[in-house]
C-alpha cells in the first residue's frame, strides 16, 4: 500500500487524514527558491478552471487566469501580473476544477511584492467530483468540511519559511493523493493592513506520474553585464527563441545598452537599470514596441528574422527607446514641450542604422525615396536627416537632442542654437546633398 493508498483508505474510512506537508521558502529575485522548484508553465493547473468562490477580487489586480497562465509579473509591485482580493477585506474563496479526479503530486503557490503583499496564509481544501453532499461553492459562512471538502494544508509563508525576499512560493506535498477539486481559502496577511492581501502571481498543480513540467527558470532568463544592470528575457510564449537570445541576443545587448546609454546621457538622468524583453504572440504587425523598462517582442517576427535578419537591431531600436525614457520630461519639467515623433523615432532609428549596424546601409536615400524623402519623413529617412546633421553641423547632436526632449525642451528653434541654420535651412541642403550625389 502506498501513501496515497492510505490516505484514501483512511478518506474511505471517513477519519480526517493529517494535514500534506507544506514546504514554504522565500527568495530575492528569479523566481528561485530553495527546496520549491519555480513555477511550471504546463503543469495541470494550466488547462484547469479556476472560479471565485467567495470574496472579492481587487480592480486593480489581474483576472483569474493570471493564475495559471504560466506568467510571472516582472517587478515587485505589478498589480496587472497578480490576483489579489480587494483592499479593507479578509481575503475570499477560489475554487479549481480539474475536470476530473487527478492523482495529484503537489500544489504550489507563488507571490510576488515589496511590502505585506508578499506573504501567503491560506487553506487548501479537496473533494472529488462525485463526493456525497459535496457543495461546489462553500461561501465563508459554511465549514468546507460541513460541506463534503476535506481539508489538505494550511500554509503560512509568514513563519518559518526558508530564505528571505519579497518572493514567496509555498508547496503541499500531495503524494498521489486524488481530487478533482481545490479550494483555497486565502486570508489577509496582515489583518491591521488594509493592503494586506496577497499578490499571487501562479497556483501550479502538479500531476501525478505526468511529464515532467516545463519550468519558468528553463524559458526565463535573467543577465546583465555588470552589478546593477539586469534584463530578464521572457520566452514563456516561444521557448526555441531563448537559446537565440542568449547566444546572439545576450552579448549584443550586454554590450550596447550600456554604451548607448553613456551616448543619452543627461544631467541627474540614470537609464532604466532593470529591462524586461517578453516574447509576445498577440501583436499583430508590429515588430517590437518598448514601454516604460519593457520591451515587446513578436514572437513570428523574430522567427522570421534570426539569421542576419532584422531581429538584433529591431532590439537595439527598442532599446534606444528605453534609454530616452521621453516620459522622464513630465517628471523633471511642469509644462514639458511634446518631442515630435519623427524625432524619437528618427534618433531610434539613427543609433540602429549609423552607430550599431552600418554596413547593412538600411536608412539610405536612394532615387527611389529621394523625391519623397523628408526630414520629419519617417524612422529611417528621419535617421538619415539626423546622420547628415551630425556629420556636417554637430558631432554633439545625438547627446543634445536627445537631453532636450528627455527634459521636456525640444523646440524647431534649437536646430538653428546648434547649427547656425533652421530646421527648413539643413533640410534643403540634406536633400540638396542627396540630389547632387544621386544626378547621374
Ligand atoms: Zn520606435
Amino acid at each position: 500500500m502506498n501513501a496515497s493508498q492510505v490516505i484514501l483508505l483512511v478518506l474511505a474510512l471517513g477519519i480526517a487524514p493529517a494535514t500534506a506537508e507544506v514546504k514554504t521558502a522565500r527568495s530575492p529575485a528569479a523566481f528561485r527558491f530553495d527546496g520549491i522548484p519555480s513555477p511550471a508553465i504546463d503543469d495541470a493547473g494550466a488547462d484547469a478552471r479556476f472560479a471565485l468562490v467567495d470574496g472579492r477580487r481587487d480592480p486593480n489586480g489581474a483576472d483569474l487566469d493570471a493564475l495559471n497562465d504560466g506568467r510571472l509579473p516582472s517587478s515587485e509591485d505589478d498589480p496587472r501580473s497578480n490576483f489579489f482580493f480587494a483592499s479593507n477585506s479578509d481575503g475570499g474563496r477560489l475554487r479549481v476544477d480539474l475536470a476530473e479526479a487527478t492523482d495529484l503530486e503537489a500544489i504550489a503557490t507563488y507571490s510576488w511584492h515589496r511590502g505585506g503583499r508578499a506573504p501567503q496564509v491560506y487553506e487548501i481544501w479537496g473533494a472529488m467530483g462525485s463526493s456525497d453532499g459535496l457543495e461546489l461553492s462553500p461561501k465563508r459562512g459554511t465549514d468546507p468540511a460541513e460541506a463534503g471538502w476535506t481539508l489538505i494544508s494550511k500554509v503560512d509563508t509568514r513563519r518559518g519559511a526558508s530564505g528571505s525576499g519579497r518572493q514567496h512560493a509555498s508547496w503541499t506535498d500531495l503524494d498521489g493523493s486524488r481530487f478533482q477539486h481545490l479550494l483555497f481559502d486565502f486570508r489577509a496577511t496582515d489583518e491591521r493592513d488594509p493592503f494586506g492581501q496577497t499578490f499571487l502571481s501562479e497556483i501550479d498543480v502538479m500531476r501525478r506520474g505526468g511529464p515532467e513540467p516545463k519550468r519558468f527558470e528553463s524559458v526565463v532568463k535573467t543577465f546583465g553585464p555588470e552589478d546593477g544592470l539586469r534584463f530578464t528575457i521572457d520566452a514563456t510564449r516561444a521557448p526555441e527563441l531563448l537559446e537565440w537570445s542568449e547566444k546572439e541576443l545576450i552579448p549584443v545587448i550586454n554590450e550596447w545598452y550600456p554604451k548607448m546609454a553613456g551616448m543619452m546621457k543627461s544631467d541627474g538622468y540614470t537609464p532604466a537599470t532593470e529591462v524586461l524583453l517578453t516574447y509576445k504572440t498577440d501583436m499583430g504587425g508590429v515588430p517590437a514596441y518598448a514601454a516604460g523598462n519593457r520591451v515587446s517582442l513578436s514572437v513570428p517576427f523574430f522567427r522570421s528574422q534570426l539569421d542576419g535578419g532584422e531581429a538584433i537591431g529591431c532590439v537595439i531600436h527598442e532599446l534606444v527607446h528605453v534609454i530616452q525614457d521621453f516620459g522622464h520630461a513630465r517628471r523633471v519639467n511642469r509644462r514639458p514641450n511634446p518631442t515630435p515623433g519623427w524625432v524619437t523615432e528618427g534618433l531610434a532609428d539613427y543609433v540602429r542604422w549609423f552607430l550599431f549596424e552600418p554596413e547593412k546601409q538600411g536608412a539610405r536615400i536612394t532615387r527611389r525615396n529621394l523625391e519623397s524623402a523628408r526630414h520629419d519623413g519617417s524612422y529611417r529617412i528621419s535617421a538619415n536627416f539626423i546622420d547628415w546633421v551630425v556629420r556636417e553641423h554637430d558631432r554633439d547632436l545625438l547627446e543634445k537632442l536627445n537631453a532636450a526632449c528627455r527634459e521636456g525642451r525640444y523646440e524647431a528653434g534649437l536646430w538653428k542654437e546648434w547649427t547656425g541654420k533652421s530646421l527648413e535651412e539643413l533640410s534643403q541642403d540634406w536633400l540638396n546633398g542627396h540630389r547632387e550625389r544621386l544626378k547621374d
